[in-house]
C-alpha cells in the first residue's frame, strides 16, 4: 500500500488531533466558493439534472474543481468531490485545507454524501468544507464534524 506523505506548512496530519492549521483565508475561501459554482456548469447530469461543482484547495494553495459525472450504467457516476480529489491526487497533491461545493437546491446547504466523506477522510480530518447555496451563502465544517469516529488510512498501522 502506498504511503501518503503529509508535509502540510499548516501542520496537517491524520494522527495530529490539535492541528495548528490557520484559517482559510477571506479571499481564499472567496474564489473557492466561485471555482465550485463554475464547476458545477461542466456537470454531467442528463439522468439526476442535478448538477453539483467543487473546488479543491490545496495545502500549497492550488486549486482543482470538479462536477458529477453521470454514466447511463448509473452505479459507475461519481460525485463533483471525489472527480476534483482524483483530479488533485493524480498530479501528485495529496495534503488539502478545504473543498467548497455548490449545487442548484435553494433551499438547503449541499451536502457531500458519504462516500466522498470517506474519500475526503483518507487524506486528513480537519480540513473545512463550505457547504453553499447559490445564494453565495454557506456553512463550513471539518472533515471531522462530517465523519466523526471515522476510520482512516492510520488504523490499518495498528495491527
Ligand atoms: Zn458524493
Amino acid at each position: 500500500m502506498a504511503q501518503v506523505q503529509y508535509d502540510c506548512s499548516t501542520g496537517n496530519h491524520p494522527n495530529i488531533t490539535n492541528s495548528t492549521a490557520s484559517p482559510v483565508e477571506h479571499e481564499q475561501i472567496q474564489l473557492l466558493l466561485h471555482v465550485c459554482k463554475e464547476a458545477k456548469k461542466s456537470a454531467y447530469c442528463p439522468y439526476s439534472r442535478f448538477p453539483v461543482g467543487a473546488a479543491l484547495l490545496t495545502c500549497d494553495g492550488k486549486i482543482f474543481s470538479g462536477c458529477n459525472v453521470e454514466n447511463a450504467c448509473y452505479p459507475l457516476g461519481i460525485c463533483a468531490e471525489r472527480t476534483a480529489i482524483q483530479k488533485a491526487v493524480s498530479e501528485g497533491y495529496v495534503n488539502f485545507r478545504a473543498m467548497a461545493i455548490a449545487s442548484n437546491t435553494e433551499e438547503d446547504f449541499i451536502v457531500p454524501c458519504g462516500a466522498c466523506r470517506q474519500v475526503m477522510r483518507e487524506f486528513n480530518r480537519d480540513w473545512d468544507i463550505y457547504m453553499t447555496k447559490p445564494d453565495g451563502t454557506y456553512i463550513v465544517k471539518t472533515l471531522q464534524e462530517l465523519l466523526p469516529l471515522s476510520f482512516g488510512p492510520e488504523d490499518l498501522k495498528k495491527f
